[in-house]
């Protein structure tokens, strides 16, 4: 746990969350400013700052999140498609430091940029 991290704290249960999935390496939740009626954080519960940091002794942390999304996914219904994202670093928009992935769904998603 990285103690000044928003994400470990909430993990540790210091910051409520609604939490939708926890296993033993994933932990994820509701998205405080949902952009969809679906919009879920799936973070891995050791601190990774981002995808940059990802190699091959942490990879692993990466597979485990997709296997949460496609269960939670299929938990909420997301039947018809849903979209994954994930924000690297300061060009790529991300804004807490510990690595996460958006599910978002529940509407056809319209703005695409690739
Ligand atoms: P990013 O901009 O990709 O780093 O995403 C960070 C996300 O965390 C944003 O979508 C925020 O709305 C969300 N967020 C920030 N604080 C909280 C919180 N306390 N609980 C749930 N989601 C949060
Ligand atoms: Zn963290």
């Amino acid at each position: 746990m990285k103690d000044d991290c928003l994400f470990c704290k909430i993990i540790a249960g210091e910051i409520p969350s609604t939490k939708v999935y926890e296993d033993e390496t994933v932990y994820a939740f509701r998205d405080i400013n949902p952009q969809a009626p679906v919009h879920i954080l799936v973070v891995p519960k050791e601190h990774v700052c981002c995808a940059r940091a990802i190699d091959e002794t942490n990879s692993q942390l990466v597979a485990k999140c997709f296997e949460a999304i496609a269960k939670i996914a299929k938990a909420e219904g997301l039947d018809n498609g849903y979209r994954v994202i994930n924000n690297c670093g300061e060009d790529g928009g991300q804004t807490v430091m510990h690595l996460h992935f958006h599910l978002l769904g529940g509407l056809k998603l319209s703005e695409k940029m690739v």
